[in-house]
């Protein structure tokens, strides 16, 4: 299709998220302001659903055996685009990392895309992702085949500057239980064993190990249960941990090591450690540059510059990187907070819910559905896109 006919459409999808304008605020308002954590996502599932089977999609709720995951279609054809929507909260913080945000946005993108199907031929997928702050919703429904016979893996997440290489990490999750035995801290200590000094020992042992490690990785964690009284020596204590590194095969080397740190715990007090890793694992994010340079032209067009630092500094961990071991995908980053202001904060759950948070969501919707545009018109590009993935998978 020639690239001119490729612009009329663009500016049709750019006026078709503009049309919506009003629908989308309200969209990502309620999701915002009704702040449900992952899996228990259902107020906000069932107002995407309604939205988009109000629009014309075909919608399947309970996607893939999850209850609050969801696929809304329109057109049935290859290629097709994929607009993946995040809505879970975090407990306690409400929506501070602003997936009310990518929830209307990639919603929108989706029904403007849906409006020009019959020019660009190919179909549109908005998949519904659940908890992807706690439980790694898209990588399990990655497993589930959820992401097959997609052309591209698209979303935006809000944040603090305009980006579209984000890294991050992959993430592991240790869950840690030391059992001692109780006696009178004061009166009979020497029968107790100390399950809540077994735990601290291996704090200290985790900061030593920091030192050591490369700069990119990250090991912290919370003390879950420390004991229940001061007079009694604990003879339980719990924590979670969380295990993060640039690729798979360090983290497999530094679970090793932490895990060690665990174990000197046990071995210094005599508690009997328990642990047991999280089955669902966050894989590294790959972004597709092929595709990501596509959506940075497209943003550009908006107006919004991008600036992707030399080296990207990692936004933490996302189920998206399980998507992107799959086929081509992006999850770039939208400015709608001032430079430096940290994601899940009260803070930026504030700006979530701002005008400036409002103008995100429509410059990312309009660059995604423009940028879905330019996947399904162009071959060459689909080609492209490919031919980095798979060179990548050969270079992993
Ligand atoms: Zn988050
Ligand atoms: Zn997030």
């Amino acid at each position: 299709m020639p690239s001119e006919d490729t612009d009329k459409l663009k500016a049709r999808v750019v006026d078709e998220v503009e049309a919506q304008r009003d629908a989308l605020i309200d969209l990502s308002l309620r999701i915002h302001d009704n702040p449900e954590a992952g899996f228990q996502e259902e107020d906000a599932c069932g107002w995407l659903c309604a939205y988009l089977r109000e629009r014309g999609f075909a919608v399947e709720r309970g996607f893939v055996g999850l209850a609050t995951a969801f696929r809304a279609t329109r057109g049935a054809d290859r290629p097709r685009v994929g607009l993946l929507a995040e809505y879970d909260a975090l407990p306690g913080l409400g929506h501070a990392c602003g997936h009310n945000i990518i929830a209307a946005s990639s919603t929108g993108a989706g029904v403007a895309v849906g409006r020009v199907l019959e020019a660009t031929g190919g179909s549109v997928a908005v998949i519904g992702t659940p908890a992807e702050e706690v439980y790694g919703g898209k990588a399990i429904m990655a497993e589930r085949g959820a992401f097959t016979g997609l052309d591209a893996a698209m979303l935006v997440h809000p944040g603090s500057r305009n980006a579209v290489l984000t890294a991050a990490l992959a993430c592991a999750t240790l869950h840690v239980e030391y059992f001692g035995r109780e006696a009178h801290a004061a009166s009979r200590p020497e029968s107790g064993i100390n399950a809540l000094d077994a735990l601290i020992l291996a704090f200290s042992a985790v900061a030593a190990l920091r030192q050591h490690i490369r700069d990119s990785t990250r090991v912290h964690g919370v003390i879950t249960d420390g004991g229940q009284a001061p007079n009694v020596v604990p003879g339980h204590s719990a924590a979670v941990f969380l295990v993060r590194a640039e690729d798979e095969s360090y983290l497999e080397e530094l679970k090793e090591r932490v895990l060690a740190c665990f174990q000197s715990g046990a071995q210094a007090t005599g508690a009997r450690l328990e642990y047991r890793w999280d089955d669902v694992q966050y894989a590294p994010l790959r972004p597709n540059r092929t595709l990501a340079e596509v959506y940075q032209r497209n943003l550009a067009a908006l107006g919004r510059t991008v600036e992707d630092p030399p080296v990207p500094r990692p936004l933490g961990s996302t189920d998206m990187g399980n998507v992107s071991l799959l086929l081509p995908a992006i999850h770039p980053s939208i400015a709608i907070a001032p430079p430096g202001m940290s994601i899940h904060t009260a803070d930026f759950a504030r700006i979530a819910a701002s005008e400036e948070g409002h103008r995100g969501l429509l410059d990312a919707a309009k660059a995604l559905a423009m940028t879905a545009v330019d996947v399904l018109c162009d071959a060459g590009l689909r080609r492209r896109m490919d031919d980095e993935f798979h060179a990548s998978q050969r270079g992993s």
